[in-house]
């Protein structure tokens, strides 16, 4: 084998949110080795969320996602490997290898490679116009077929992706059908009431919002032609939208050695069993507070961010645990949804505000505690409520029903 084409103080692997923010990290905290970002996507490292937002609505230009431009990575000295993928890592020798053959080694490696659209396991599901909506490439493609006429639209998953495309398809003119598995949309995120409240809004917009839905299979020769439903239903289709979550990218980590349990692990500093790597956002499985410790994975922009300084800084000496209060939002019509905390494992919600006013907010309690908000159309609450989640406040459930009541009056330690 040839020995390392080149050397490095620290490799990040993955151009996204996560190792962006890592390498943008290190400097910002005083590292001043070398710094290179390996990314699979031949883009500059770019924001995510609007892919299925303004980006799809054409609302914004690909430009304006960029997370910097393109002479600051220059400027920081972080060195960018576009379009090449890491194969494998060597934790041992400390290289990792490209898929061009490429070695390369490293004193520190931060694994930052988010996760892989989740394919459908059903018949159909590489048809052409079946489409993911992870990268910048599955969103061009998908509005090249929007412009070549593509009318009628099945998306499959009511997932925070699947139900932002749905807005947008629906406001372009698309006839958009939504399915969904479960008896409702977000139900792994959300309570009964913010699900109920975006199934009214899809319907209201027009979608043809479907839940306990099976789907058999995707029909079509070539290309997308429907969408077979268990009970032989077949809906008609020009092109299919697949929102049904994320795998983890972590193969070359299994393979070096890594424990990996949906996600691999990582301690408090973000760093991995294997020695000087770290992992970070999407793929990183973590113990959080905000879910009285119990390992998760976290898919957010600020969940990314938050762990990429904490291994910086670890690598720059001046480690602290990772601690951050998860954040969220997501935009669908002219609704603007804000999540402070984790609202897995409540016992019990208070609705505040009216629904009906496309203002309100829902906020999930533990054991009398508040642990998260839901906050649409409601920043005065969401910008609150985050001391509440914080403080693990245990308010009068009447007066955090009523919005009159500010809720930074209700903190309590
Ligand atoms: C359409 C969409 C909308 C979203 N909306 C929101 C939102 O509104 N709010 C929010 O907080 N979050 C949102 N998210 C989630 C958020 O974008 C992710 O949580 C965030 O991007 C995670 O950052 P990351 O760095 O872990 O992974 P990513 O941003 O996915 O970056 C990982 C990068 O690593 C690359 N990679 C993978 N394997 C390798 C390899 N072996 N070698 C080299 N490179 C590799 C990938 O190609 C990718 O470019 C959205 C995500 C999507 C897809």
């Amino acid at each position: 084998m040839n020995g390392p084409a080149r050397s490095f103080d620290v490799v990040i692997v993955g151009g996204g949110h996560g190792g962006a923010q890592a390498a943008l990290a290190l400097r910002q905290h005083g590292f001043e080795g070398t710094v290179v970002i390996v990314g699979r996507e031949p883009e500059l490292p770019y924001e995510r969320p609007p892919l299925s937002k303004e980006y799809l609505a054409r609302e914004k230009p690909f430009e304006r996602l960029l997370l910097r431009p393109a002479a600051m990575w220059a400027e920081k000295k972080v060195d960018l490997l576009l379009g090449q993928t890491v194969t494998s890592i060597d934790a041992h020798a400390r290289t990792v290898a490209l898929d061009d053959g490429t070695r390369i080694s490293y004193a520190h490696l931060i694994w930052a490679a988010g996760g892989d659209a989740r394919r459908l396991e059903c018949g159909g599901s590489d048809l052409a116009g079946v489409h993911a909506v992870r990268t910048r490439a599955d969103v061009d493609q998908l509005m090249r077929e929007l412009d070549a006429g593509a009318r009628r639209a099945v998306v499959i998953g009511g997932g925070y992706i699947g139900l932002e495309a749905a807005a947008v398809l629906t406001k372009l003119g698309v006839e958009v059908t939504l399915l969904e598995a479960l008896p409702r949309v977000l139900a792994r995120v959300a309570g009964e009431e913010l699900s109920a409240f975006y199934e009214a809004e899809h319907r209201a917009h027009g979608v043809d919002l479907r839940t306990g839905i099976a789907v058999e299979c995707i029909e079509g020769a070539v290309t997308v032609t429907g969408v077979r439903l268990a009970d032989g239903t077949v809906l008609p289709a020009d092109m299919v939208i697949v929102g049904i979550g994320i795998v983890p990218a972590v193969a070359p980590l299994i393979a070096a050695g890594a424990p990996v349990h949906n996600g691999v692990e990582v301690d408090s500093f973000c760093r991995t069993s294997l020695p000087a790597i770290y992992a970070i956002g999407d793929c990183a499985a973590h113990a959080n507070a905000f879910a009285d410790g119990a390992v998760i994975r976290l898919e957010s922009v600020q969940n990314a961010n938050d762990m990429a300084t904490t291994a910086a800084k670890a690598i720059c000496g001046m480690p602290a645990p990772y601690a951050a209060t998860p954040w969220f939002w997501s935009n669908q019509y002219d609704l603007k949804l804000q999540t402070v905390g984790l609202s897995v494992g409540h016992d019990q919600t208070v609705l505040r505000g009216a629904p009906a006013r496309r203002s309100f907010s829902v906020i999930y309690l533990k054991g009398g505690r508040v642990i998260a908000l839901d906050c649409v159309n409601a920043v005065k609450d969401y910008v609150q409520g985050r001391k509440l989640v914080e403080t693990r406040s245990a308010p009068d459930v009447a007066k955090l029903a009523d919005p009159a009541a500010p809720l930074k009056d209700l903190i309590s330690p």
